[in-house]
């Protein structure tokens, strides 16, 4: 029986493990793909205090993953699918479970994190892994001097859409709309660099090509016209899907999957807890992760101590 099952071991999961461990409490963390959650896929975290010009992403997360293993925290590497309730035993006690295993803790940490949200044009699906993708740091290296098209207009699409020129001989970044959503900083960032062609007021419409990428199909969204543009590559960055499948039914979701939680990052059961990317809130960002997690940890040590 552990005292807490941290679920996701992105920035806010470890955050939640180094708290619990500093409380010393028996915790176990699952992490389904890879330790360091969807940040992986961004080369760079340039707003994160305390590294001025930004700080890779890697190295960052490998400190965070030191500081779990340095207060005895195992990380283990499976999927949860279930998470139940046994209220009849006192205390009660939660069961979460893995294709092969169940595990039983006295409170639950959902940090189980976000992925990427697809767009749903003809020939998306199809060329995934031949063309289209959703990171340019696994797969920026594959086009080298080829041309991309970069879609949306956020904090990823901009940032990424700069970091892909050091790859790509071009890069058009396509948006919806006149106003990017990103800083105001990566947009000066993109507009200043000679390799970025920026396409606004136009959404994709198709990706075409035979076997793999060769042309995307976009449609203004003033003047209704479509044009083709030539590209071995769409990066496809609009945003983001919270992991919160196998919770469907067992706690109180947004209706787009979001867990909804109070200011103590409780959810709607008592003893589970959510922070980071997977919870329903106004920005996403690593920083508020981590101190949504330190929150959460807080509050799971308090339900535990009956205060
Ligand atoms: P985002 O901020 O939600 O932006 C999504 C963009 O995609 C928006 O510009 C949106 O257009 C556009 N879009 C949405 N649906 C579309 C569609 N069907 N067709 C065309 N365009 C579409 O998401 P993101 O940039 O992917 O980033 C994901 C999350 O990670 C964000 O919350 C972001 O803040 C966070 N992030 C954090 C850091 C960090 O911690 N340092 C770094 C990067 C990203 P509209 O603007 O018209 O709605």
């Amino acid at each position: 029986m552990y005292d807490v099952i941290i679920v996701g071991a992105g920035p806010a999961g470890l955050t939640a493990g180094i708290y619990a461990g500093r409380f010393r409490l028996n915790t176990l963390i699952f992490e389904k793909v890879n330790p360091g959650g969807q940040i992986v896929f961004s080369p760079v975290i340039e707003n994160f205090p305390g590294f001025p010009g930004g700080i890779e992403t890697l190295p960052l997360i490998e400190r965070f993953k030191k500081q779990v293993d340095e207060l005895g925290i195992d990380i283990v590497m499976d999927k949860v699918v279930e998470i139940a309730q046994d209220a009849q035993k006192k205390p009660a006690f939660f069961t979460v479970n893995t294709p092969d295993k169940s595990y039983c803790a006295r409170s639950l940490i959902i940090a189980a994190g976000a992925g990427a949200k697809k767009i749903g044009v003809p020939g998306e699906n199809e060329f995934v892994g031949r063309g289209v993708s959703y990171c340019g740091t696994c797969d920026g290296p594959f086009f080298k001097n080829k041309d991309v098209l970069v879609i949306g207009g956020g904090d990823k699409a901009v940032g990424e859409a700069v970091f892909l020129t050091q790859y790509a001989k071009k890069v058009v970044l396509v948006h919806r709309r006149r106003e990017f959503r990103a800083s105001k900083i990566l947009v000066e960032k993109a507009m200043a660099n000679p390799k970025i062609e920026i396409v606004l007021d136009n959404i994709l419409v198709g990706i075409e090509g035979k076997g793999r990428v060769e042309a995307a199909a976009i449609k203004n969204t003033s003047t209704g016209l479509s044009s083709v543009r030539e590209c071995q590559g769409v990066f496809i960055f609009i945003g983001i899907k919270p992991n919160t499948g196998f919770l469907k039914n067992k706690l109180f979701l947004d209706e787009t999957g979001f867990i909804i939680t109070d200011y103590d990052m409780k959810t709607s059961v008592d003893g589970i807890y959510a922070c980071g990317d997977c919870r329903k809130k106004s920005l996403y960002q690593v920083i508020n992760a981590c101190g949504e997690a330190a929150v959460a940890c807080d509050s799971a040590h308090r339900y535990l101590l009956n205060l």
